[in-house]
Parts: structure tokens; C-alpha cells; sequence
């Protein structure tokens, strides 16, 4: 059955190609527009003008259309918030501090061994819902609170079970690699080992990751680290991202980049040599590795913004991303990151757009499936609640612009 979408004051978003640099600024649009949706994906668009053959017709009441968002970095699954550690950091403790003395990762990662395969999944559940009605419909979440064979697999069924329960998008990331257990502290090496020759090959054979990623960090995986497990799964058809640049120049760009990783997130500590290696990746066959930046992040914890600006004046393809979790990000709304990228990182709302939509796909590989309103991408799009809707989001901080969230063309929220 055709349903043809009328009356849509203005439909953005409907290329699904890259945008790099200065093209991140300017909105493909149709004004006064139809959309032509069968079986889950868009078959037309156009003007009202010219209307094609349908089988119903569904008016959007001369509301804006734009795609629904991308969240390509998230920690979603996580077994209780952390707003104590967060207390203690308004009394004056830094992260690395709070991590020395047992928080951080590791506080997540000792919550998420008690906690049961089902309360992960109704939590994260609850999560994923309010993601939605937010706008996200295409999602990427990553393990990493497990650090052990088990966990690491229990997290990974939860995302599993995750992708099963809702109609969006859903991308699992294995992050084995995400710090080191207590019990490895002296012989790092060894948990490298237990991630690619123990979690890498169980994970692969129950089919439970997309992608995998490693946090190349100082004081964390090192780029030879990073490089292993990058190798191995690699082995296993997988795709790699990373966590780098964020506490110092920690060479993730750099080992990244040599390894063909779709992308490169935090980057929160970048110069010249990194944007270069950035952008002769984009020259390379295997498609570029995409800068993702998360400045849900360094608002959270007050930490220096990644230099988004620059980067998109160097022709970088900017990606913007919550990181939603329980330690640095607790933010999981694509409209407030774009706030942030807007009013911290002085993006335009337009170039703030692209970086959670069509951008953010392509960090995913996915930008011919989702992240556009383009001829056979996935039918998921959000009605505004007023015009000039792309200026009014990062403008109305932390209020919800969506009226009506459609996933696959059917109608999923509405406000
Ligand atoms: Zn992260």
C-alpha cells in the first residue's frame, strides 16, 4: 500500500550523500511537499504540483518534515545512574580522581555484573523510548560495562533484545576495550588477550556486534592495544570505531585512521595533523573515517569542547553524537546536543543538522538506509511543531520541537 504524506510546509533532508565542510550549511528542501511511503520506505517526493498515484493519503498540515535523528555513539544499556560520583565532582574531585577511587567506568562495570539480563533490558527499555520521542530513530549502542566474557555477552543480549522490541534502527558496538579490570591493572596485556581470543570469537558466534570499538586513551588502551583488537576483529569481518583524543593527544586519530575505522569520536584534543589525517582518509578506498564530536561531554564535565568549528572549515564531515551515559553524559537528546554544538562549539543550526542526520549515518556506513528522506531510505521522519524548526531546536534549549515521530512510516509518538 502506497500512503502519500501532503502537505509538508517544507521537507528537509533529502539527500543521502556526505556532507563535508561548507556543504554542511546549506538544506536540500522541497517547499510545499509530498512523501511517498510503501512498505517502510520512501518511493517518492516531490511538490504538491504534481501529485503521484496513492493508496491513502495522510496530511501533515503544513508542518515541517525532516529525518529522524541518529545517535551514532551511545552507552544506553548501563545498570544504575552514577548521579553520587557527579555530587562528588561539584565538591571538587576530578573524573580521573573519582576513577582512581573507584568510580567511573569500573563503579558501572561492578553494578553491571549484579544486575540481571532483565532489569538491563527494562531499563535500558525505558531509555530507548524517551530516545524516540526525542527524535532518535536510528541508534547505536555499545557494551563495555561488562569486562568480563559473561557480562560483555549479557550487555550484548540486552542490545540484542533491544533491536527485537522496537521498530528503529538499532546498531550494536562490542567495547571490551573500554577500561581495565581491577583484576588486570599489572598485566594489561593479558585482558587485551582475554578481549580478542575469549569475548572477540563468542561474540561473533552468537552474532551479537556490528562494530567494535576500543577507548585509545592515556591511561587506557594504548595504539598498539587499540591496533590489536582493531586487527582481530577485523579478522571476523567487523568494523572498527574509536574513543580517542579525548584526555590528550592519545594517537587515536592516528591509529584510526592507519586501520580504516569509521570513525573517530571525543576528539576533544585535535590540531592541524590530526584534521589532515582526517582528511586524506576521505581519499582512501575504504570511505573515510568520520570525526564524531560529543559535546554533551564537555559540558557535563566542563572539560574543553572539541574543535568542531574548525574541523568543518578544514572540509571535514562533522558528526555530532550524546555519548548518553551514566559517568560523563547523562544527556540523551539529539535536540539538546544540538543546543550545545550551537551556543559551545558556535555551529550553525543547519550544519548542526547534518551532523546528527545524514553525517551520522554515514559514521555507521547506513547513510543509503537512514539519516535522509531520500528515494529508498527508511521511511522514519519527524513532524515539527512549528516553522523555522532547525533554528527553533538548539533555540528552545531542552524543549522538545517534535510533534510526531514516524518510524518506517508508521505513526510512533505524537505530542
Ligand atoms: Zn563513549
Amino acid at each position: 500500500m502506497k500512503t502519500l504524506f501532503t502537505h509538508i510546509s517544507k521537507l528537509m533532508g533529502i539527500r543521502s550523500e556526505l556532507k563535508f565542510g561548507a556543504e554542511m550549511n546549506s538544506i536540500d528542501a522541497i517547499e510545499n511537499a509530498y512523501l511517498l511511503v510503501e512498505n517502510g520506505r520512501v518511493v517518492g517526493l516531490g511538490s504538491m504540483r504534481e501529485l503521484p498515484q496513492f493508496d491513502r493519503e495522510i496530511s501533515l498540515e503544513n508542518k515541517e518534515v525532516i529525518p529522524g535523528f541518529v545517535d551514532s555513539h551511545t552507552h544506553t544499556v548501563f545498570a544504575a545512574p552514577r548521579e553520587e560520583e557527579f555530587v562528588m565532582r561539584i565538591k571538587g574531585l576530578s573524573y580521573e580522581a573519582i576513577a582512581e577511587a573507584g568510580g567511573g567506568i569500573l563503579n558501572s562495570a561492578r553494578k553491571l555484573r549484579a544486575a540481571s539480563e532483565d532489569d538491563l533490558f527494562e531499563q535500558a527499555k525505558s531509555r530507548v523510548a524517551y530516545m524516540i520521542e526525542q527524535g532518535t530513530t536510528t541508534l547505536e549502542i555499545k557494551s563495555g560495562y561488562g569486562l568480563s566474557v559473561d557480562s560483555e555477552l549479557k550487555m550484548l543480549r540486552v542490545i540484542k533484545r533491544l533491536k527485537e522490541a522496537f521498530p528503529i534502527t538499532i546498531r550494536a558496538t562490542f567495547l571490551g576495550a573500554h577500561a581495565f579490570p581491577e583484576a588486570f591493572q599489572q598485566r594489561k596485556d593479558d585482558y587485551v588477550q582475554l578481549v580478542v581470543k575469549d569475548m572477540l570469537p563468542a561474540i561473533v558466534a552468537d552474532d551479537l556486534a556490528d562494530h567494535v570499538d576500543v577507548f585509545c586513551e592515556n591511561g587506557f588502551f594504548t595504539e598498539s592495544q587499540a591496533e590489536v583488537v582493531i586487527k582481530a576483529a577485523k579478522r571476523y569481518g567487523l568494523p572498527a570505531k574509536i574513543h580517542g583524543n579525548q584526555l590528550g593527544y592519545s594517537g587515536g586519530v592516528q591509529v584510526a585512521v592507519k586501520n580504516e575505522c569509521w570513525s573517530v569520536d571525543h576528539l576533544e584534543f585535535t590540531r592541524e595533523e590530526e584534521w589532515d589525517l582526517l582528511t586524506d582518509s576521505f581519499k582512501q578506498s575504504f570511505g573515510g573515517t568520520l570525526p564524531v564530536a560529543l559535546p554533551g561531554v564537555s559540558y557535563f564535565l566542563g572539560l574543553p569542547y572539541a574543535q568542531a568549528r574548525e574541523m568543518i572549515e578544514k572540509g571535514l564531515p562533522l558528526v555530532l553524537a550524546t555519548d548518553f551515559n551514566p559517568g560523563s553524559s547523562p544527556i540523551n537528546s539529539l535536540q539538546l546536543v544540538m543546543s550545545l554544538a550551537c551556543t559551545q562549539m558556535k555551529l550553525t543550526p543547519e550544519e548542526a543538522f547534518h551532523a546528527i542526520t545524514v553525517n551520522a549515518a554515514a559514521a555507521l556506513r547506513m547513510n543509503q538506509e537512514v539519516g535522509s528522506l531520500s528515494p529508498g531510505s527508511k521511511a522514519d521522519f519527524l513532524v515539527m511543531k512549528s516553522d523555522n524548526s532547525l533554528a527553533k531546536i538548539p533555540y528552545f534549549m531542552g524543549q522538545n520541537q517534535i510533534d510526531k515521530v514516524f518510524v518506517g512510516g508508521e505513526l510512533y509518538t505524537q505530542h
